[in-house]
């Protein structure tokens, strides 16, 4: 830290990520990548460098990948605005509606929340989950202060059926609520269908999980128009040309192709159900995860320690030293083979202690 710095950043704890070990020979389960390649058709679009034009700015209003994201979601192009990741929507999200004043959010979340609100000076009320690190829908009620909810939760993995956000927004109809739906093509149900009856709904999506595309750094956000034009306010003030020409061109290739992203998806479910219940079958506690992870306890098996074990062997996965949680891992589902490889070590790790 220089001596320049001013004081309210001096206190900041920035994000810590999940490691980006660039040594391929790790089983890598920590980061909720997908282990897919992207579409075929984003190469042969970031390859098309005649149609890029890369001597040229960007186009600032987004337009092409607005109007793709638009006709995939069934909404019109004046409801959706992009940046680099969905991190910076939800981070603009706490500058436009939490700055000097409070916002809400689960206890157990994305822990990137908690960094915004302080980032932004945003009083960050949490909510706690219950027992079985669920939702309560009714604790949300007549909050008075925007609402922020990571639907399905992370890192739980838990999901709030559709009617349970519309309960929530129909009880706090003066205060915008964020849906972060990073995971919800893993089996969440989306809040896309109410926005049409909810001006203060918005829902932020992301592009690096179920599209295969965490290091293109693409997010969106939809929302009514006026909403929209809230973001493009803060967008426009800081970079319009955020997305970069190859961004756009790969973003609007990957919604053309939903068939080959549905059967990644699929396949994506059917090997956490396996994993789910090879867990359970070890003993372990595991959460109903509509999220391409799994949130895993082991009985005897300190979570810290069996972090360290797996590492040591090969498998990363991604441990939170936070209360409530410290007992428990959260592991990304790979492919099959992946999870074969991480079986093999855990069981390996655990056989001692096992039941
Ligand atoms: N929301 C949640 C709940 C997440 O887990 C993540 C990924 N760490 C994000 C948003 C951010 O995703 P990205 O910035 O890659 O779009």
């Amino acid at each position: 830290m220089s001596r320049y710095l001013i004081s309210r950043l001096q206190t900041l704890e920035p994000y810590t990520p999940g490691e980006q070990l660039n040594d391929r020979s790790y089983v890598k389960l920590n980061t909720n990548e997908s282990p897919f390649p992207p579409a075929p058709g984003v190469a042969a679009a970031l390859a098309d460098t005649a149609s890029l034009r890369l001597e040229r700015y960007p186009d600032p209003g987004q337009h092409a990948l607005r109007a793709e994201l638009a006709r995939a979601y069934g909404l019109t192009p004046d409801m959706v605005c992009c940046a680099n990741g969905s991190d910076d929507l939800l981070g603009w999200s706490f500058l436009l509606y939490g700055s000097g004043g409070k916002m809400y959010c689960p206890d157990i979340t994305y822990s990137f929340y908690r960094v915004f609100a302080q980032l932004f000076s945003v009083e960050l009320c949490e909510i706690p989950l219950e027992e079985d690190f669920s939702i309560c829908p009714e604790r949300y009620f007549g909050l008075g202060a925007p609402i922020v909810i990571a639907n399905p939760n992370a890192p739980t993995g838990l999901a709030l059926s559709r009617a349970d956000i519309r309960r929530i927004l129909d009880a706090n109809p003066a205060v915008p609520v964020i849906i972060d739906e990073a995971y919800v093509d893993f089996g969440g149900e989306s809040a896309v269908p109410l926005l049409a009856e909810y001006p203060n709904l918005i829902v932020i999506g992301t592009f690096s999980k179920s599209r295969s595309l965490a290091g293109l750094r693409c997010g969106f956000v939809f929302a009514n128009p006026e909403v929209i034009s809230d973001y493009d306010r803060v967008r426009c003030s800081f970079n319009p040309y955020n997305l970069s020409s190859q961004t756009m061109a790969a973003a609007i290739a990957a919604v053309r192709d939903a068939p080959y992203y549905a059967r990644c998806i699929r396949e994506i479910i059917r090997v956490r159900a396996l994993a789910a219940q090879r867990f359970r079958d070890l003993g372990c506690v595991c959460t109903d995860s509509k999220a391409n992870f799994l949130f895993v306890s082991h009985p005897h098996f300190p979570a810290c320690d069996l972090y360290r074990a797996l590492k040591a062997d090969g498998v990363l996965v991604r441990y939170f030293p936070a209360p409530r949680i410290d007992r428990y891992l959260r592991v990304s589902i790979g492919t099959a083979e992946q999870m074969e490889r991480l079986f093999d070590s855990f069981i390996n790790i655990t056989k001692e202690t096992n039941l």
